[in-house]
């Protein structure tokens, strides 16, 4: 799986707090970022949902 963030996050943060091993928040992009180019199994499902969950429809999944 792939994640990334999209130009449209609003910086809420809302997905850092969800799962801070994944989502980080760019100080100088003044946006979230994905700290990995493919996701550890085990935080998956918390990616999922940071995705359901983010109110800019900002995160974008690639399932494998
Ligand atoms: S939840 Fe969405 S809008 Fe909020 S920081 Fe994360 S990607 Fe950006």
């Amino acid at each position: 799986m792939k994640a990334k963030v999209t130009k449209d996050c609003m910086g809420d943060r809302l997905c850092n707090n969800l799962c801070p091993e994944v989502f980080e928040y760019d100080e100088d992009e003044l946006k979230s970022k994905v700290k990995f180019d493919e996701i550890p199994g085990e935080y998956k499902d918390l990616v999922r949902q940071a995705a359901e969950e983010c109110g800019a429809h900002a995160i974008e999944i690639e399932e494998d």
